[in-house]
């Protein structure tokens, strides 16, 4: 059964499917009205969102189906107690396919392993956030016409932004992109990412805490939120918050035709007077992303009908109960019974990571 836990679970050529069927939704709706008729989506969605939330439960009245769903994890048998393995059971009984958002990271991956319909990630933790970069792609492809060659600006929380994760992860599929990476130390991108993406694609990327000295090389600057949800100490966020605003005197280093993105909601970052200018293309990135989603519930309702099959843990290679992930954050503190999964970075040294949320781990 296939599912988007992550970004990289798509080929490229798959992403290139998905960009042509939203661009073909965008020309023809009417063609798509009724394609869904008769399905359901259940949105499960455990943690906040509007935008998220309201884009899939758009994307399936767009395409005829209907939608069932809870908003807050309050309104949902977790507050019983319940897992997320027996929720996705359970969900499975009803609904054609899940979009899950939930705040620890992994979840919606063990509710795919446990679920018999495709599950969607809409946003695990501080970890991935896949459908945003399906709008982001789409809105980087409409203005831009692709993406090889770019130079992409990543601006604020690249610690806890799943989003900056998530694309990343995307753009390290295609060609000579550079990255340059805009953050406080406190806030910078996870080693992980560095390491297992940037570098191992043999991505270029800079890193810098300076904004403005960065605005005139690129293509794309990518602003984000700083995660007030997701600091321990919320002092720290205090004086972290307003590390970076992008006012209209800024936007004078950018190039003419640099675009400006934002996954929403924006809080301080981007000053409103900037709406305006034609590079803001934040609002696109929104409409974009129904038409993403309604691409990607097409495609993973079409593989299910293929194949009933749940899809086993592939163990092969993996550590298995060998180690416990520390992350406090991660599905595993919860979800008893899950077995801990590790795979390998450097055996040699016994470094792993959490197969769930990607925390490393050495075995002693
Ligand atoms: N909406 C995005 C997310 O869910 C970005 C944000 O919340 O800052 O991650």
């Amino acid at each position: 059964m296939r599912s988007l836990i992550s970004i990289l679970d798509f080929s490229v050529l798959e992403l290139d499917g998905l960009l042509k069927t939203a661009k073909d939704i965008i020309a023809n709706p009417a063609k798509y009205a009724e394609k869904c008729k008769g399905k359901k989506l259940a949105t499960l969605f455990f943690e906040p969102s509007t935008r998220t939330r309201l884009s899939f439960e758009a994307a399936m009245y767009e395409l005829g189906g209907n939608v069932i769903g809870f908003s807050s994890a309050g309104s949902s048998s977790a507050s019983k107690g319940e897992s997320v393995a027996d929720t996705a059971k359970v969900i499975s009984c009803y609904a054609d396919i899940i979009a899950m958002r939930h705040p620890l990271e992994g979840a919606p991956y063990v509710a795919s392993r446990n679920a018999s319909i495709p599950v969607i990630n809409a946003g695990d933790g501080g970890h991935n956030h896949p459908t945003q970069t399906l709008a982001d792609l789409l809105t980087i492809y409409r203005e831009k016409g692709g993406f090889d060659g770019l130079t992409v600006g990543f601006c604020g929380d690249l610690k806890y932004g799943r989003t900056v994760h998530s694309l990343i992860e995307a753009l390290s599929r295609y060609k000579n992109v550079k990255i340059v990476l805009i953050s406080p130390d406190e806030l910078k991108l996870p080693s992980y990412i560095k390491r297992d993406v940037i570098e191992k694609h043999g991505m270029a990327f800079e890193e810098t805490k300076d904004l403005e000295s960065a605005m005139a090389k690129l293509d794309v600057l990518y602003m984000t939120r700083v995660q007030r949800e997701r600091f321990a100490d919320l002092d720290q966020y205090e004086r972290l918050k307003d590390s970076y605003i992008l006012t209209a005197e800024k936007m004078k280093k950018a190039a003419e035709n640099m675009i400006v993105l934002h996954p929403l909601p924006r809080v301080n970052e981007i000053s409103v007077k900037i709406d305006e200018d034609k590079r803001a293309k934040y609002f696109e990135q929104v409409a974009n992303g129904k038409y993403m989603r309604m691409a990607l519930i097409l495609k993973l309702l079409e593989e299910a009908e293929k194949s009933k099959a749940r899809e086993a843990v592939d163990l092969k290679g993996r550590l298995l109960n060998k180690l416990v992930c520390k992350n406090p954050r991660c599905i595993t503190t919860t979800e008893q019974e899950l077995d801990q999964i590790f795979r390998p970075v450097d055996e040699a040294a016994g470094v792993y990571r959490c197969i769930y949320c990607e925390r490393k781990e050495t075995l002693n």
